[in-house]
């Protein structure tokens, strides 16, 4: 069986295997994970190595400070604004889709927010050209979001800018190198690539740490939570328990570069089948796609419901697209091994051959 879902994801099966048999006794302290304090020197270590690997994995420079928080990717489209505009600050933003759209509603409710591209007359099924992005030198910070994860849109390039550059990177973490150093805050939430649900990742530049502005609660201040490294209030212990084994796996399978190319040969086969079919259709321009989220649509939209029912049938489950959207969309996160890709594209072609 097969989870092609936008998220929580699939995790790889040595992963689930090992939380498993961890379960009952971590670390022989005689308890279960979900019963460890995070207190401990023990808990407090493998933070700090979970820290240490994805330094290692993403090449984060010294001068970033690394914050597992909570609440999602959804509570920092607020919290951006609210943690780096100082007072009298505007923000840009890249509406490339349904997910930029959310962070831009979010932070309009903090501060003067501009859109510095759309996709919107295109209906979100292609990115905005790099050259009509109008970002202010003035701005704050400019937002962006690298994979739009509804509408199959993925940023291929990361542009170096005069003003901080903010990324939500919730739904391609980990699934390519990123020059870390263009940006002033990456923010992704974990269950997609690294996990579990529970805990978002910050990678946040230092000198944009500001003390919290007075109406700001300490635990949603990205300085506080840096001083007391993400310990000023509970973490969310199982899932960076989680993030932790997750890290590892991406080790052992040769880190970002083994994880980029299996993302590019998984997207590319399924893409090679919708390409040349006659029923599957993909509006995005080859160099827009996603190559996390493939989203596609059936030329006889009547045959969406038997092919999500046949598919789920044959053990291919999640493939609705986004209720926003509509259509196909299988999600090929980190832990989608090719086999899965494999007999997504083997069920496509059969069910063309009888429906198409
Ligand atoms: N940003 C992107 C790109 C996403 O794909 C999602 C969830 O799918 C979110 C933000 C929201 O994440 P969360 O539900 O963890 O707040």
């Amino acid at each position: 069986r097969y989870s092609f879902a936008a998220g929580p994801a699939m995790l790889p099966s040595a992963v689930l295997a090992q939380i498993r048999d961890e379960l009952p006794d971590w670390n022989r302290s005689g308890f279960s994970m979900l019963e460890q304090p995070f207190t401990t020197s023990a808990f407090k270590q493998l933070m700090a190595e979970t820290e240490q690997d994805l330094r290692t994995l993403l090449s984060i420079p010294q001068n970033y400070r690394v914050l597992f928080v909570q609440g999602g990717a959804s509570a920092q489209f607020g919290l951006v604004p609210l943690n780096l505009l100082r007072p009298g600050q505007s923000a840009d933003y890249l509406e490339s889709g349904h997910w930029a759209r959310k962070a831009i509603v979010e932070a309009r409710r903090h501060a003067p927010v501009s859109v510095m591209a759309s996709g919107s007359t295109q209906n979100f099924t292609a990115l905005p050209a790099a050259q009509d992005w109008q970002c202010d030198p003035n701005a704050g910070y400019c937002h962006i979001t690298s994979n739009e994860t509804g509408n199959g849109l993925q940023l291929p390039h990361f542009p170096e800018l005069s003003v901080p550059l903010v990324a939500d990177m919730t739904s391609d973490f980990l699934t390519r190198s990123v020059p870390v150093e263009r940006f002033g805050l990456i923010y992704a939430s974990a269950q997609k690539n690294l996990g579990v649900a529970g805990l978002c990742l910050l990678i946040v530049r230092d000198d944009l740490l500001q003390p919290p502005q007075p109406s700001l609660p300490s635990a949603l201040s990205y300085a506080v939570q840096a001083e007391q490294q993400s310990r000023f209030n509970t973490p969310p212990t199982f899932a960076l328990y989680v993030a932790n084994l997750m890290l590892r796996w991406i080790k052992y399978q040769g880190g970002l570069a083994a994880m980029a190319a299996a993302t590019e040969r998984k997207s590319r086969r399924l893409y090679a089948c919708i390409d040349h079919s006659g029923l599957y259709h993909c509006r995005q321009p080859a160099v827009d796609r996603s190559k996390v989220n493939v989203c596609f649509e059936l030329r006889e939209p009547r045959l969406l419901s038997a092919f999500l029912s046949e598919a789920e049938h044959v053990g291919l489950h999640h493939l609705a697209g986004h209720a926003a959207v509509g259509g196909i969309r299988a999600s090929l996160y980190n832990a989608m091994p090719l086999a899965g890709v494999d007999r997504l594209v083997e069920f496509m072609t059969r069910f063309e051959r009888i429906h198409g």
